[in-house]
């Protein structure tokens, strides 16, 4: 059984609930939106860490009064529910998303990841936003795919960072276009990077299942593949695919056992009934990606996008809290863009729900801050890292319980 079907069986009984919570949110006046979704009691921190973790999923998962009643694992939003959820005043939102991550999660805790461009540029894609794309004049030339001894000395930096999981990103279209040598030398990589100790993440494209299997024997932890943005606004991102082939990876992976990380990139020209439709697509798959990936556009000279304007702060603390809401179980990442936030600002994006960010001063070829930087600023906010291996301990202790 999958982590996030353990919690998925309670969805019946729950779901009821929410959707009161909604309706009387949408129609009520601010003062008896207050009422209609009273805070729950503030969790003593230190006192839930030392009875030793994970006490926080325990009490989403083990305890008969239940305060996830109020925010439930479903798998059955209809899109007026997400909309409506993303259109509720800004802070309104941003408390209900810190709520819902407090149940499910130590909000202290942060999962820290470190992403690696094991093979860059000259991409047959033609993603709008991408500087490695090779139907676009950018800065990012094409290289061959990275040696192994200098991807291990990476992994071993981004674990003496602080990060436990490393994610090693290839710009092909798929598996299938490079061939089985270089697939076999990514497979040792995985092999190697899981030896030691890290979670170990992989984005390469395409995926069939078998190729799947391949990199879950190796040690694989997760396979991201984002889905970008909306099913209808893809086409004027992306023309060399289609979102089916992106839906029929992210089945294959599952089907491997692996875990998915899928989210989105704001800030490509959509609207925000296209952020509430990839939502939508996200929280009605069958299983909710355990990660979830909030992107906010790099705009990278000599795309198509150059000229896109920023993405505000308070779009990216929307799409963190909606995701957090109906996704209550998924890690929510703070990924790209981050390096333009103040730490206030990402503080606020934490309030919202956000659990997880890259750490390391690149994401693929996109500046991000220094591990330095952000072990102080995890320092002012009393945050720290999260251990690896987090679902698959949850799943061990549902299983001995
Ligand atoms: S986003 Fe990925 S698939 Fe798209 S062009 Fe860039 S490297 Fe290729």
């Amino acid at each position: 059984m999958q982590p996030l079907q353990v919690v998925g069986r309670l969805q019946a009984r729950c779901a009821p609930l929410v959707r009161r919570w909604l309706s009387s949110a949408a129609s009520a006046p601010v003062s008896e939106r207050v009422t209609a979704s009273s805070p729950v009691p503030f969790p003593d921190v230190e006192e839930e860490e030392n009875q030793g973790p994970p006490s926080y999923q325990e009490r989403s998962t083990q305890s008969t009064d239940f305060e996830s009643d109020r925010f439930p694992v479903r798998y059955d939003w209809t899109r007026d529910e997400i909309r409506r959820l993303y259109n509720h005043p800004l802070l309104d939102l941003v408390y209900h998303g810190a709520t819902a991550h407090r149940i499910y999660f130590n909000p202290r805790e942060v999962q820290q990841c470190t992403l690696l461009s094991i093979k860059t540029g000259g991409c047959p894609e033609d993603c709008k936003y991408c500087s490695q794309s090779s139907s676009y004049k950018t800065a990012v030339k094409a290289e061959k795919l990275m040696g192994f001894d200098d991807v291990m000395e990476s992994a071993r930096r981004a674990k003496e960072g602080g990060s436990t999981r490393f994610c090693m990103g290839a710009a092909w279209r798929g598996v299938s276009q490079v061939g089985p040598r270089q697939f076999d030398r990514v497979l040792q990589m995985v092999s190697e990077v899981r030896g030691m100790g890290m979670e170990v993440c992989a984005t390469l494209g395409l995926l069939n299942t078998e190729q799947a299997k391949k990199l879950k024997e190796a040690g694989l932890t997760a396979y991201n593949h984002n889905l970008d943005t909306s099913k209808e606004y893809y086409p004027k991102v992306i023309t060399s695919r289609v979102y089916e082939d992106r839906l029929k990876t992210l089945e294959s992976v599952r089907e491997a056992g692996i875990s998915v990380c899928c989210g989105g990139i704001i800030g490509l020209g959509e609207s925000h009934e296209d952020r509430v439709s990839l939502l939508h697509t996200l929280a009605t798959l069958k299983e909710h990606p355990e990660s979830v990936p909030v992107n906010a556009l790099v705009a990278n000279e000599g795309t198509p996008l150059e000229e896109a304007d920023t993405v505000p702060v308070w779009d990216l603390c929307r799409m963190i809290a909606t995701a957090r809401i109906v996704m209550p179980r998924s890690m929510v990442r703070l990924s790209a863009g981050r390096l333009g936030l103040s730490e206030a600002e990402q503080a606020l994006c934490f309030m919202a729900g956000a659990n997880s960010i890259f750490t390391g001063d690149k994401l693929l070829t996109t500046p991000n801050p220094e591990f330095s930087e952000d072990r102080a600023m995890f320092e002012t906010l009393g945050l720290k890292g999260k251990q690896p291996f987090y679902y698959e301990k949850l799943e061990e202790k549902h299983v001995s319980s």
